[in-house]
């Protein structure tokens, strides 16, 4: 795992680690600059889950609001979860990165930025906090960024998708992992094959909810 040039989360980590204990530590976060343009911290929600998802960082919604997958991406991400046939109360929702990172349009409009290298390893504590407490039988990764953070900056979305992982060693995430796009990589595809992109990516959850239930091998070769 890279080293970062900034303090990192590590520091505000409470000692008690339960998910409310980290939830209100990660309120007063400054382990990278994020905090500074953003609104609030959006931490994860839900309870203890057999399936933890894990997008890339809040939108200009959830930002406002404080809750993970609130905005559109989060409205598509529903409905997969829902035609894949999970229950959303098995699952555990919450972002890599957890402040907004955007540039400022024409003097008003906040426009999403991908968070660098830096800030993901940065606020990676949280991420790996949450996946103890939370303890799920499979992590999903929702977009490069969220599988870079776990399976590391080598691990590439398109040839590894929907495909039951073990993370390596030094990622400190026990459960097994699988990657699949971010909703709003299917929201954005303006293409005839917008449709069949949403299908796959249904697909990947699909695989996820077989993989909990048990009726799945996991995948045990090296990452
Ligand atoms: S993005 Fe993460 S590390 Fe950076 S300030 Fe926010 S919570 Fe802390």
């Amino acid at each position: 795992m890279a080293t970062t040039q900034v303090p990192g989360a590590q520091r505000y980590l409470p000692d008690r680690r339960t998910l409310s204990a980290l939830r209100e530590a990660a309120a007063g976060c400054h382990g990278c600059e994020l905090y500074r343009d953003a609104t609030q911290t959006v931490f994860g929600e839900g309870r203890g889950a057999p399936l933890m998802l894990v997008g890339e960082q809040p939108g200009d919604q959830e930002d406002r609001q404080g809750h993970p997958f609130v905005g559109p991406a989060g409205r598509l991400l529903d409905r997969a979860i829902h035609d894949a046939g999970i229950d959303p109360e098995l699952v555990y929702a919450t972002n890599a990165v957890k402040h907004f990172k955007f540039t400022r349009r024409e003097g008003k409009r906040r426009i999403h930025q991908k968070p660098g290298r830096t800030e993901v390893v940065a606020c990676r504590p949280w991420l790996i906090a949450e996946i103890d407490a939370v303890r799920p039988q499979l992590v999903v990764c929702l977009g490069a960024t969220a599988a870079q953070s776990l399976l590391g900056a080598a691990f590439r979305v398109s040839t590894g998708r929907g495909e039951l992982l073990n993370p390596p060693t030094g990622a400190q995430c026990r459960p097994p992992v699988l990657a699949t796009v971010h909703p709003s990589a299917v929201l954005r595809d303006r293409s005839d094959r917008r449709d069949e992109a949403y299908r796959a990516f249904v697909d990947d959850l699909r695989v996820a909810a077989t993989a909990v239930t048990g009726e799945h091998r996991l995948y045990d070769g090296a990452v």
